[in-house]
């Protein structure tokens, strides 16, 4: 699409022209009966939309969304786009599938579920609050994108709760007034976990028999060993009630697989495995192998549907405290997609880390234990899901 007249400024012939030719097009291809299309205005940042006439004005008063560079929600495609195509915000994605998805289904209105509908309402809202930028004009930074690389900086230079809030109040006088950076951590957490980006913390008992979880969760010892399920006090020995001697840190899955399936690039993605098996004999992919054979012998109903996910586990050591602590290792557990492409599934963005196991010693053999969140009938299939039609694998 053509894009030059963004550079004019906006009371300029060229830049008007271009936003007449844009708004017409937009019309033309997406308008609706009332001769409506969505807004890329800097203020309604595509979450509204106008009459025609009015989405022109606000590009000519306001200016087209600076964070808005792949026009995807008026028709462009990734494809038509250069290198720029790995910077479209996922969220955009996400909104324009939901945007879409609610049209598709308008015809059966009196079946769309209410609570689908606020769902949908709360994601839009969540993600117009995280893209807004940083302050009025910022074009570099939203409020997530902020949010996130300044817990990255928390996390990689070891900074205390206190210091990080410090830092935050400090940069928040630097910054115009009308800023979004969250006020405190606090916040920041907040803000980053309505995304489902959080984890459950999972009490352990401290010599890896068990975790404290369904029908063991009130417990206050372990049933194996008897272990204290709290902390004990290094010099009075005395059980430290209400802190945790072990945690496991777990990172749900279904939020992402539903948040993979929602999108459409994606959700086309997770089937690659069923159309690109190799053709000469060579082995490029798990799916070539013949343990992928046996498993589509053995369960052929999960076999039968190329959507159902197919896991691949690793985990190992390493030590969180560099120097300052050379025995301790915690082992985190890496999830990877062989539904997806070779040069998808191995991808830093696909790889899910699912569990953070703690330390100080490996858990060997106990891990077992650990894993236990992750199997399928605990978890794949909530009860709100409907019901598989497959037998469970019996792993
Ligand atoms: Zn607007
Ligand atoms: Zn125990």
């Amino acid at each position: 699409m053509e894009k030059e007249w963004l550079q004019f400024d906006r009371f300029k012939d060229e830049y008007r022209v271009g936003a007449r030719m844009f708004v017409d097009k937009a019309r033309a291809d997406y308008g609706n009966s009332e001769d409506e299309i969505i807004c890329p205005c800097i203020k309604c940042r595509n979450s509204e939309h106008h009459h025609f006439e009015i989405v022109y004005e606000h590009l000519v008063t306001r200016g087209m969304d600076p964070t808005y560079k792949i026009w995807i929600c008026h028709g462009e495609t990734g494809s038509e786009s250069n290198h720029e195509d790995l910077e479209i915000p996922e969220t955009y994605k996400l909104f324009k599938d939901l945007c879409f998805q609610h049209d598709e289904n308008d015809e059966d209105d009196e079946d769309v579920d209410d609570t689908i509908e606020t769902r949908e309402a709360e994601i839009l809202n969540l993600v117009r609050e995280a893209e807004t930028p940083l302050f009025f004009g910022c074009t570099n930074y939203t409020k997530m994108s902020a949010s996130v690389a300044l817990l990255k900086m928390k996390a990689r230079h070891y900074l205390t709760d206190i210091a990080f809030d410090d830092i935050l109040r400090t940069s928040r006088s630097f910054l115009p007034e009308d800023n979004t950076l969250p006020e405190s951590l606090y916040s920041m957490k907040k803000l980053v976990k309505a995304f489902d980006l959080g984890y459950e913390k999972i009490h352990a008992c401290v010599n890896d028999c068990c975790l404290f979880r369904k029908d063991l969760q009130h417990l206050e010892n372990c049933p194996k060993c008897g272990a204290s399920r709290w902390k004990l006090n290094e010099s009075s020995s005395k059980i430290q009630k209400g802190i945790p001697a072990k945690v496991l840190r777990y990172f749900p899955i279904i939020p992402r697989l539903r948040r993979m399936f929602a999108i459409t690039e994606t959700a086309e993605q997770l089937r690659w495995h069923s159309n690109n098996k190799s053709q000469d004999g060579k082995m490029r992919h798990p799916v070539d192998a013949l343990a992928w054979e046996t498993i589509n012998r053995r369960w052929p109903s999960f076999a039968s549907d190329p959507r159902n996910i197919r896991f691949g586990l690793a985990t190992d050591g390493f030590n969180p405290f560099h120097d300052l602590r050379s025995t301790y290792s915690c082992w985190p557990v890496i999830l990877t997609i062989y539904n997806l492409s070779p040069w998808l599934c191995m991808s830093k963005e696909s790889l899910m880390l699912t569990l953070l196991i703690p330390g100080p010693k490996q858990p060997g053999n106990d891990i077992d234990v650990y894993l236990a969140p992750l199997v399928w009938k605990d978890n794949l299939f909530p009860p709100t899901y409907p019901p598989s039609p497959y037998p469970i694998p019996p792993f």
